[in-house]
């Protein structure tokens, strides 16, 4: 183990956005913080909202001078109860309706509808319906083809647009809805980063976001959120299409057997792991420090096992979104990271296959600045591709600084593991392109003078360009 340098944080620190922090103020005082993306969640926003949020994260970001990704996180096939005028209560026993949109209730019964218009098709007498983020257990007795009628064995209040879980159905509804559709066209407008799709269940799913982002022109990476069954059983076609993959624990724990989720969380960081793909961790990890200043010990737990599990980023969603401690929970997040981050595992990602002679390179250049200690990785990228490899390497110990000249790219690699990216010119010449890095380092004091280096950088042989890794001491 080498001695400890000046701590970096390989983790990254992701946050909702909402009332408790849409501000200027509290965005600079959560970016100052450490958090380095932020997420625009679009179940409860509007796009005069989007466009004040990014407005406010981009003057925040450039008065304290520390860039952030933003995220835009779109619904999917969601399905939820309609509007009712007060909350219904509902109690154990009792038998309850939900109707399509199109019909009329039954009458005899407590009743809401529902946005989707398969629910009566999809469910077999005795299936499970949860409303409320799993809150409220109903079981099918009977249907037709506009109503089912449940009876409900855990009771609860049903407010308006309560999320629906039908654990186990195959949900019959398109994987961009038309309102996803209007949220991304405000979204790639305002500059979003990274796009999150809800819900998603196999890898053509990832396939119609990508077309629908290239025909608007949109540089954004996608996250694909694992949320239900039909996406753990995708798993792999799906990291294999994604550019980054959500373990959305939120809907997950409802829609599969709550005790299997850390397995389900381990195969798909391990998924990830192999196929060089940042994974986030997602939902509940400080959920008590909505209301409380202190995380429980279970939370420290959950966020230092997501710490050892070596997941590129853990996300804030209620704690930052309405919570009274936003602050508090980024703090929090990052003494667990700082604290757990030196007793992680030292070895380099052995079950990722690095094809080609230059991603070889990159392997080498990891070890070597692991092994000279209180180094680091320099490297110079257009497509973010050599950062996003060399975050996937897990170097533990070496921070990798990230040089490229395109603006959407330096955002997009505030995301992967260990990477700490630049925004500046390339020159014609490889060698001062290298030089003016080795000087922003110096001058941001990222590496103390006398470091020396491992840069993976373009040089000029017999009138050639030729991929090489050098020692470069600052
Ligand atoms: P959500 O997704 O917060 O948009 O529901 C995350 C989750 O389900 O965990
Ligand atoms: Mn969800």
């Amino acid at each position: 183990m080498p001695p400890t340098r000046s701590f970096f944080r390989h983790t990254k620190i992701i946050a909702t956005l909402g009332p408790a922090t849409d501000s200027k103020e509290m965005l600079a005082k959560l970016i100052t913080a450490g958090v380095d993306i932020l997420r625009l969640n679009m179940a409860h926003a509007s796009h005069q909202w989007v466009d004040d949020a990014m407005w406010h994260i981009r003057e925040a970001s450039s008065e304290i001078g520390r860039h952030v990704g933003v995220m835009m996180d779109v619904k999917g096939p969601e399905i939820r109860t309609g509007r009712v005028e007060a909350p219904i209560k509902v109690s154990a026993g009792e038998v309850f309706e939900i109707h399509l949109e199109a019909a009329m209730p039954t009458g005899d019964v407590p009743a809401v509808s529902t946005n989707y218009p398969g629910l009566p098709m999809d469910l077999e007498t005795g299936a499970i319906v949860l409303i409320d983020s799993g809150l409220i257990r109903m079981r099918v007795l009977a249907k037709d083809e506009q109503r089912v009628r449940l009876e409900v064995l855990t009771p609860g209040e049903i407010g308006s647009k309560r999320h629906i879980n039908l654990p186990g159905v195959f949900v019959n509804l398109p994987c961009l809805t038309p309102k996803d559709e209007e949220d991304l066209k405000a979204g790639v407008k305002a500059g979003i980063d990274f796009v999150a799709l809800s819900f998603v269940r196999q890898a053509s799913d990832i396939r119609t976001l990508r077309a629908f982002l290239d025909a608007l022109g949109s540089p954004a990476k996608i996250i694909a959120k694992i949320e239900d069954q039909a996406g753990v059983r995708n798993m792999q076609e799906i990291v294999e299409e994604a550019d980054c993959i959500m373990v959305a624990r939120g809907d997950l724990g409802i829609e599969i057997d709550y005790h299997r989720l850390p397995l389900v969380q381990r195969d798909l960081v391990a998924a990830c792991r192999a196929a060089g793909k940042p994974v986030i961790i997602a939902t509940h990890l400080l959920e008590t420090m909505i209301n409380s200043p202190m995380p429980t010990r279970a939370e420290i737990s959950d966020i230092s096992n997501a710490v050892r599990e070596q997941a590129d980023a853990i996300m804030l969603s209620g704690e930052t979104t309405v919570g009274k401690y936003p602050l508090e929970s980024v703090q929090v997040m990052k003494n667990i990271i700082e604290s757990i981050e030196p007793s992680v595992s030292y070895d380099l990602n052995r079950d990722l296959t690095l094809p080609s002679p230059k991603a070889k390179l990159l392997r080498s250049a990891a070890k070597l600045a692991q092994d000279m200690e209180q180094s680091a990785i320099v490297v110079f990228t257009r497509s973010g591709y050599l950062a996003y490899t060399l975050g996937a390497l897990r170097a533990r110990g070496a921070p990798i600084f990230a040089f490229t000249d395109v603006e959407s790219i330096f955002r997009q690699l505030l995301l992967p593991w260990g990477v700490e990216p630049f925004l500046i010119e390339f020159f014609d010449d490889p060698e001062e392109t290298i030089s003016l890095s080795l000087k922003i380092l110096r001058k941001k004091e990222w590496v103390e003078k006398g470091t020396t280096v491992a840069v993976i950088t373009n040089a000029l042989a017999e009138g050639k360009v030729i991929d090489t890794l050098q020692l470069r001491t600052i």
